[in-house]
Protein backbone atom coordinates (compact mmCIF):
# COMPACT_ATOMS: atom_id res chain seq x y z
CA UNK A 1 0.00 0.00 0.00
CA UNK A 2 1.71 3.40 -1.31
CA UNK A 3 0.76 5.59 1.27
CA UNK A 4 0.55 3.32 4.55
CA UNK A 5 3.06 4.45 7.52
CA UNK A 6 3.02 0.88 8.80
CA UNK A 7 4.06 -0.55 4.79
CA UNK A 8 6.82 2.18 4.62
CA UNK A 9 8.35 0.98 8.29
CA UNK A 10 8.14 -2.69 7.23
CA UNK A 11 9.56 -1.75 3.65
CA UNK A 12 12.35 0.18 6.00
CA UNK A 13 11.61 3.04 4.17
CA UNK A 14 11.02 4.80 7.26
CA UNK A 15 13.10 4.05 10.28
CA UNK A 16 11.81 2.34 13.30
CA UNK A 17 13.34 0.69 16.36
CA UNK A 18 12.44 -2.62 15.22
CA UNK A 19 12.43 -5.68 17.53
CA UNK A 20 11.25 -8.65 15.12
CA UNK A 21 10.59 -9.48 12.00
CA UNK A 22 10.22 -12.57 10.02
CA UNK A 23 8.16 -13.48 6.65
CA UNK A 24 5.02 -12.94 7.93
CA UNK A 25 5.59 -9.80 10.58
CA UNK A 26 7.63 -7.49 11.91
CA UNK A 27 7.41 -5.49 15.54
CA UNK A 28 8.62 -2.35 16.94
CA UNK A 29 8.79 0.15 19.25
CA UNK A 30 5.57 2.58 19.11
CA UNK A 31 7.12 6.25 18.69
CA UNK A 32 5.00 7.78 21.56
CA UNK A 33 4.43 4.47 24.17
CA UNK A 34 1.63 4.85 27.06
CA UNK A 35 3.70 2.11 28.70
CA UNK A 36 7.20 1.12 29.79
CA UNK A 37 6.77 -1.36 26.97
CA UNK A 38 5.31 -0.32 24.54
CA UNK A 39 5.50 -2.13 21.25
CA UNK A 40 3.24 -2.75 17.76
CA UNK A 41 3.46 -6.14 16.08
CA UNK A 42 2.19 -5.80 12.41
CA UNK A 43 1.45 -8.11 9.68
CA UNK A 44 3.73 -7.88 6.32
CA UNK A 45 0.84 -8.04 4.35
CA UNK A 46 -1.65 -4.49 4.27
CA UNK A 47 -4.76 -6.21 6.08
CA UNK A 48 -6.57 -2.66 6.66
CA UNK A 49 -8.38 -3.70 10.53
CA UNK A 50 -10.06 -6.93 11.70
CA UNK A 51 -12.94 -5.39 10.00
CA UNK A 52 -11.27 -7.19 6.55
CA UNK A 53 -9.57 -10.14 8.25
CA UNK A 54 -10.58 -13.45 6.45
CA UNK A 55 -10.09 -17.52 7.14
CA UNK A 56 -6.98 -16.97 4.44
CA UNK A 57 -5.07 -14.36 7.51
CA UNK A 58 -5.25 -16.78 10.13
CA UNK A 59 -1.85 -18.65 10.09
CA UNK A 60 -0.80 -14.30 9.73
CA UNK A 61 -3.02 -13.88 12.86
CA UNK A 62 -2.22 -16.65 15.14
CA UNK A 63 1.78 -16.19 14.40
CA UNK A 64 1.05 -12.53 15.89
CA UNK A 65 0.44 -14.30 18.98
CA UNK A 66 3.14 -16.22 19.15
CA UNK A 67 5.55 -13.63 18.77
CA UNK A 68 3.80 -11.83 21.09
CA UNK A 69 4.83 -13.88 23.84
CA UNK A 70 8.29 -14.30 22.29
CA UNK A 71 8.61 -10.05 22.45
CA UNK A 72 7.39 -10.26 26.21
CA UNK A 73 9.94 -12.45 27.41
CA UNK A 74 12.56 -11.00 24.82
CA UNK A 75 11.45 -7.19 26.76
CA UNK A 76 10.97 -8.89 30.50
CA UNK A 77 7.46 -8.82 31.03
CA UNK A 78 6.16 -12.47 30.46
CA UNK A 79 6.17 -13.12 34.02
CA UNK A 80 5.12 -9.84 35.01
CA UNK A 81 2.25 -9.83 32.56
CA UNK A 82 1.27 -7.26 29.71
CA UNK A 83 -1.91 -6.33 27.43
CA UNK A 84 -2.51 -7.21 23.45
CA UNK A 85 -5.28 -4.51 22.01
CA UNK A 86 -6.59 -4.57 18.87
CA UNK A 87 -8.33 -1.24 17.95
CA UNK A 88 -10.53 -1.47 15.43
CA UNK A 89 -12.44 1.32 13.45
CA UNK A 90 -13.62 4.40 14.22
CA UNK A 91 -14.91 3.44 17.72
CA UNK A 92 -11.99 1.64 18.52
CA UNK A 93 -9.95 4.16 18.14
CA UNK A 94 -7.92 3.29 15.02
CA UNK A 95 -5.91 5.77 13.97
CA UNK A 96 -3.64 3.96 11.57
CA UNK A 97 -5.57 1.20 9.09
CA UNK A 98 -2.99 -1.48 8.64
CA UNK A 99 -3.63 -3.73 11.44
CA UNK A 100 -1.60 -3.64 14.57
CA UNK A 101 -1.54 -5.47 17.91
CA UNK A 102 -0.70 -3.09 20.91
CA UNK A 103 1.83 -5.25 23.07
CA UNK A 104 1.65 -3.09 26.43
CA UNK A 105 3.10 -4.00 29.85
CA UNK A 106 6.02 -2.72 32.43
CA UNK A 107 3.66 -1.40 34.57
CA UNK A 108 0.06 -2.39 36.17
CA UNK A 109 -2.61 -1.28 33.64
CA UNK A 110 -5.49 0.56 34.26
CA UNK A 111 -9.24 -1.34 33.55
CA UNK A 112 -10.67 0.15 29.94
CA UNK A 113 -13.17 1.84 29.29
P1 LIG B 1 -3.98 2.85 16.79
O1 LIG B 1 -4.57 4.05 17.47
O2 LIG B 1 -4.22 2.88 15.30
O3 LIG B 1 -4.39 1.54 17.42
O4 LIG B 1 -2.42 2.91 17.07
C1 LIG B 1 -1.51 3.47 16.20
C2 LIG B 1 -0.21 3.55 16.95
O5 LIG B 1 0.83 3.76 16.00
C3 LIG B 1 -0.15 4.70 17.95
O6 LIG B 1 0.13 4.17 19.25
C4 LIG B 1 1.00 5.57 17.43
O7 LIG B 1 1.79 6.13 18.47
C5 LIG B 1 1.79 4.62 16.56
N1 LIG B 1 2.47 5.24 15.44
C6 LIG B 1 1.94 6.11 14.55
N2 LIG B 1 2.85 6.46 13.63
C7 LIG B 1 3.99 5.80 13.96
C8 LIG B 1 5.30 5.77 13.38
O8 LIG B 1 5.60 6.42 12.38
N3 LIG B 1 6.22 4.98 13.99
C9 LIG B 1 5.92 4.23 15.09
N4 LIG B 1 6.90 3.48 15.61
N5 LIG B 1 4.70 4.24 15.66
C10 LIG B 1 3.74 5.01 15.11
ZN1 LIG C 1 0.05 -1.13 5.24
Amino acid sequence: MADCIFCKIIAGEIPSKQVYQDELVTAFHDINPVAPVHVLIVPNEHIPSVAEVEAQHEAILGHMFTVARQIAEQLGVAQSGFRLVVNTGRDGGQDVFHLHMHLLGGKRLGRLG
